[in-house]
């Protein structure tokens, strides 16, 4: 299918983004790399009347060493994460992109249009919440932080208001000791079931098992008491609550998670 007619704007400037943004109001979209609005709009599961297109707009696409911190620049694609060295403070990040999809919409898509997306499985959406990831938005009036753990509101649903773009995503500490895996039925499918560890601030997070990325805060007492991976792995299987899905059973979720889980806290231990 082909989407439903649209006017199309290109913005030169994050204000100017803005500026169409409030004017069309919820009539209009952000169109970053496109790799996962285009496909809505091709199935017409979104009707926007404008698309704004930001990505030429300039300086968004920068990855930046502040401190301790790593700023993420909107526009930053997957594939540019991915090949670029981060150094062990965040080669989590580097490493959990050859879970996305694949080359070419790692080439296009964008760190932002991921987590404004919120598909509770998408990588950056687990390694928002696992590193506690502020999302710095623009609107009328003017820029806000909104931390990771208050962004995702429900299934493609955040906290972003319709007239607002994000410009940046900061990681505010080093995470040397984590590391996310999944399980997709084929490579480059979305998980049926994902899960990232950062054991020096003991966190644990899944996706694939509730609407937003969620973080067990038993597996997460588990690692800060030092017990095992296994240990952590049981505990956040029993912390989820998942039913029989088409294709999908609430065992098998289970299992995933189990096995997820602990094969996380082993990679994560590996990287010392
Ligand atoms: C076959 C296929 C497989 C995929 N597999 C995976 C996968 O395994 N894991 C994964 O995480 N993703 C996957 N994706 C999605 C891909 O990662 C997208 O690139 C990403 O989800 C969205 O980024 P984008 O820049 O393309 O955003 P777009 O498609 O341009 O936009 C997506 C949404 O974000 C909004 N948006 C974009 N940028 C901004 C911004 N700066 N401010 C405010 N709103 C914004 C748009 O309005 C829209 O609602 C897959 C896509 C396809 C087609």
């Amino acid at each position: 299918m082909k989407p439903a007619a649209f006017t199309y704007h290109r913005a030169r400037t994050v204000a100017g983004a803005v500026g169409l943004l409030t004017e069309f109001g919820d009539d209009a979209k952000v169109v970053a790399g496109g790799q996962s609005l285009v496909a809505m709009m091709n199935f017409r599961l979104a009707r926007p009347e404008h698309l704004v297109d930001i990505s030429r707009i300039p300086g968004l696409d920068t990855i930046t060493r502040d401190g301790p911190a790593l700023r993420l620049g909107a526009l930053v694609t997957h594939h540019t994460v991915e090949t670029a060295d981060l150094g062990a403070d965040f080669r989590v990040l580097s490493e959990a992109m050859r879970w996305v999809g694949h080359l070419p919409i790692r080439t296009r898509g964008t760190v932002a249009g991921s987590l404004a997306h919120a598909d509770a499985t998408a990588e950056w959406c687990l390694l928002a919440v696992l590193l506690d990831a502020e999302v710095v938005a623009e609107g009328p009036a003017g820029r806000r932080a909104i931390p990771a753990a208050e962004f995702f509101h429900g299934v493609f649903t955040t906290a972003l208001e319709p007239d607002e773009v994000i410009v940046e995503v900061v990681f505010p500490r080093p995470a040397r000791r984590a590391a996310l895996t999944e399980f997709a039925e084929r490579r480059g499918d979305f998980a049926i079931v994902a899960a990232a560890v950062d054991l020096d601030a003991y966190r644990v997070v899944l996706g694939g098992v509730a609407p937003v990325p969620l973080r067990v805060p038993a597996a997460e007492a588990v690692i800060a008491g030092g017990g095992s991976p296994s240990e952590a792995g049981e505990a956040a299987t029993a912390a989820i609550e998942v039913r029989d899905e088409p294709g999908v059973s609430a065992r098998y979720r289970r299992a995933l998670t189990r096995t997820l889980v602990v094969r996380a806290c082993e990679e994560a231990a590996a990287r010392v």
